[in-house]
């Protein structure tokens, strides 16, 4: 990803994370040594990223060995805005934990989504169902607010295009099937089977069965500690 930032010969100056989650930014300050660049985030990012700092030896180490040092480096900006060559960067926080925050382009008409609105992908539902997929489906009303023609979504299968609109209804209809069938399949290899016969198309199935066994493992064990769920659909 460097190799391909330097070779569009611009100047690198912020590093927006989205959310916490490792996955989308353990390998920033790599990239932000090499650049020069600023990381920003939420505060409420920041928190998320130190931890899955904490997280790192007993989920992401175990799951993909060979990720650089993480040191959590982000700040904020005064009023979650910054600009790009005189153009506002507007960050939106999205109101739920399992993604803090997206980055509104006016500019262009582009968000960057993070992880509440997917584009071909499996949705990730392990940490979200606790509570409910209803904030999920609100996060997704303020990015619609917005008004933008583009979504970089976090969670992508490169060969579709961009649309704000496919991804957003996309995105809500998946919401909808996985809480249908999370009422009625009975297990977590059932549910499995039944999102990829409806979504054979979409990648990301490590995902689709990490959030199987994180639902289906905090259902059937109410009394225990969900976090163990959680962190077990991974390994
Ligand atoms: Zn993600």
């Amino acid at each position: 990803m460097g190799d391909w930032v330097a070779g569009k010969n611009r100047s690198l100056t912020d590093i927006f994370i989205t959310h916490g989650h490792g996955g989308h930014w353990f390998n920033t300050n790599v990239l932000a040594e090499r650049f020069g660049a600023r990381v920003v985030a939420t505060e409420g990012t920041i928190g998320q990223m130190h931890a899955n700092v904490a997280a790192r030896p007993f989920v992401w180490d175990e799951v993909c060995p060979g990720i650089p040092a993480s040191p959590v480096t982000a700040v904020t900006v005064p009023d979650n805005r910054f600009t790009l060559e005189g153009k506002d960067l507007v960050i939106v926080e999205a109101g739920y934990t399992d993604a803090s925050s997206v980055l509104h382009v006016p500019d262009l008409g582009v968000v960057v989504a993070g992880d509440v609105i997917y584009n071909g992908a499996h949705l990730y539902l392990s940490e979200t169902s606790l509570a409910g997929l209803d904030a999920w489906r609100q996060a997704i009303d303020r990015v619609a607010s917005l008004g933008a023609r583009s979504i970089v979504a976090g969670h992508q299968n490169s060969d579709l295009d961009d649309a704000a609109a496919r991804t957003i209804a996309e995105t809500r209809e998946y919401l909808d099937v996985a809480e249908e069938l999370f009422d009625t399949q009975k297990t977590a290899v059932d549910y499995f089977n039944a999102m990829v016969e409806r979504y054979p198309d979409r990648l990301g199935r490590t995902v689709l069965w990490a959030t199987a066994q994180a639902v289906y493992g905090m259902r059937e064990n109410p009394a225990e500690d969900p976090v163990q769920f959680i962190v077990g659909g991974w390994l």
